[in-house]
């Protein structure tokens, strides 16, 4: 599986690089052969089958934003790459978002979906409901953001505040999309999974680690706030 971390001087404040290292670990240890590419500002977007968007400020927010409008990452969505972003990833592949107060700024366009500035950061704990399972993580985010009618949340939030305050990310065929840092593929395995096993297309085998002890610790404390 090849992976493209795009822009980690950009949008790599909060450690998401550490979904690329949770998915090469977990992948590793099923026999999956795991290339990670750290995609710096200066570079042209390799080709990849997963790329990682992190969350960032504003300003890197933008920045990031308009390289990826001139990049090929929309191309690459269209033949069939896979895309999974978080906080300010995820509102750079809608169509506008706020950043540096309130002036629409333009995305991709790869979702139709908003974002728009919240009249309070919303910054904590986040406990969503996602299919069967909990996702858990952290947010710290200004923007609140819309979904166009038919577009699917990835979760439904039970404490935190995720899109805005009801429903967290987005998801799409090739794209996961979430407000969750921690990072979010780390401290959730049983996501982590799901995203290996969509994007190679393999049946993985169940794996243990430390991670599940704490990913259920971390539930249990979040369930009962
Ligand atoms: N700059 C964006 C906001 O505040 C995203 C922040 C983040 O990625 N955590 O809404």
């Amino acid at each position: 599986m090849k992976i493209a971390l795009i822009y980690p001087e950009l949008l790599g404040t909060y450690g998401d690089y550490g979904n690329a290292l949770a998915l090469s670990q977990r992948s590793t240890r099923r026999g999956i052969d795991v290339d990670v590419m750290n995609v710096s500002i200066t570079d042209e977007l390799p080709d990849a089958d997963l790329y990682l968007l992190g969350g960032g400020e504003d300003g890197p927010q933008r920045l990031a934003a308009d390289l990826l409008k001139k990049s090929s990452l929309k191309q690459r969505v269209a033949n069939g790459a896979h895309v999974f972003a978080v906080c300010a990833g995820l509102q750079i592949l809608g169509t506008s978002f706020c950043v540096e107060g309130n002036d629409a700024y333009e995305g991709l366009s790869l979702v139709d979906v908003e974002t728009t500035r919240g009249s309070v950061r919303s910054v904590g704990e986040l406990l969503s409901q996602v299919g069967e399972n909990k996702m858990v993580g952290f947010e710290n985010h200004g923007g609140v953001t819309t979904l166009s009618p038919g577009i699917e949340p990835l979760g439904t939030v039970l404490h935190g505040r995720g899109n805005n305050g009801h429903f967290d990310g987005f998801v799409t065929e090739t794209i996961w999309a979430t407000y969750a840092h921690g990072p979010v593929l780390a401290m959730n395995p049983w996501l982590c999974d799901e995203v290996i096993a969509k994007v190679t297309g393999n049946n993985l085998t169940p794996l243990k680690t430390a991670a599940d002890q704490l990913y259920a610790e971390r539930v249990t404390s979040l369930s009962s706030r």
